[in-house]
């Protein structure tokens, strides 16, 4: 087929963020240190490639900890998880290592200071995702969700003198900013985090997007579509008027989507890994792209630490 493709335009930066690379690294470790199984709740990251290679490697993926045996190894995944599954973890003895990003936690450790001085909280999320119920469950009561603008109109709180706010750490920057000017019109007195919980990978590989759109014809997206953060990446260009698609793996690339095209712009999500990348390359390739470049981009150098009992230098190259 006849493509016209001329290059490749990669965004910088894309990919894995450090909370990923520390999520998959921790499961890992667990199996070279304990052996298969190890047993991890939810998936560890949003990415069918990172789940299915673990898999073979040993790890067990499940949603219930009733599924757990008693004595195994389990690693909550990068999402975060409620204090309820925390507690029940506890009582059922497993030895748990967490895989929650920090910034996640960051979120967690805010609501749970803020619940003790008296406050309730509005979260803007996306209902049925691991870490908004990962954070909600931080606490009883007292944390109410908002998708969208209607959404601020329709809550009902208890205490709008003593209210604060907390967004998901990967959702669209221009929505939640959206959602936010909403919340504070309505409650003026709402409590703002410090810093945004939007985290840095998000806000990075969107404002890249957003360099990339306007020079490309169209954008592809590597990441699943359980990813919030890559559907995300391609609502970003879709906005700014460029056909946009998302792909799991090479073989969901159509040919169709490049007719008539001569530049192709290609992000991924910060769950999905770069061989991914690779390979979506080496398939535009085959239809036609005959150069391929990189955008210039903000350099990530964001790096967290292994929970204790993994990260001893022992291991470490391991
Ligand atoms: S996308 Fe952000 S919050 Fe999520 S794991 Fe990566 S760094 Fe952490």
């Amino acid at each position: 087929m006849e493509s016209g493709l001329a290059d490749v335009l990669l965004a910088e930066p894309r990919g894995f963020c450090a909370g990923v690379d520390r999520a998959i690294e921790i499961v890992e470790r667990a199996l070279t240190k304990f052996g298969a199984p190890i047993y991890v709740r939810h998936e560890i990251v949003h990415n069918t490639y990172v789940v299915e290679n673990l898999k073979a490697k040993g790890a067990i993926f499940i949603e219930d900890l009733a599924d757990v045996p008693a004595g195994a190894t389990l690693v909550f995944s990068a999402h975060g998880v409620s204090q309820a599954v925390r507690r029940e973890a506890k009582e059922r003895g497993f030895t748990v290592f967490d895989a929650t990003c920090p910034l996640v936690s960051k979120v967690h450790v805010e609501v749970a200071k803020l619940a003790r001085e008296g406050y309730e909280f509005i979260m803007i999320g996306h209902k049925g995702h691991p870490e908004v119920e990962g954070t909600m469950g931080q606490l009883a009561e007292g944390i109410f969700l908002v998708e969208d603008v209607a959404d601020v109109a329709a809550v009902r709180v208890t205490r709008p003198d003593r209210l604060a706010v907390v967004t998901q750490t990967t959702l669209s920057v221009d929505d939640a900013a959206e959602i936010l000017a909403a919340v504070k019109r309505r409650f003026p007195l709402v409590r703002e985090p410090k810093q945004q919980d939007i985290c840095y990978a998000t806000q990075n590989r969107q404002d890249a997007v957003k360099l990339l759109s306007p020079q490309v014809d169209v954008v592809v997206v590597v990441g699943s579509p359980t990813s919030s953060n890559s559907n995300r990446l391609r609502e970003v260009a879709l906005r700014l008027g460029t056909e946009a698609y998302m792909v799991d793996a090479p073989e969901d690339l159509r040919p169709e989507w490049f007719a008539g095209k001569r530049h192709v712009g290609l992000t991924a999500g910060a769950s999905a890994p770069d061989i991914l990348v690779q390979q979506v390359i080496a398939r535009l390739r085959a239809l036609g792209a005959v150069s391929v470049r990189t955008l210039p981009g903000v350099q990530e150098t964001v790096h967290f630490p292994l929970p204790m009992g993994l990260g001893d230098k022992a291991m470490a190259g391991g």
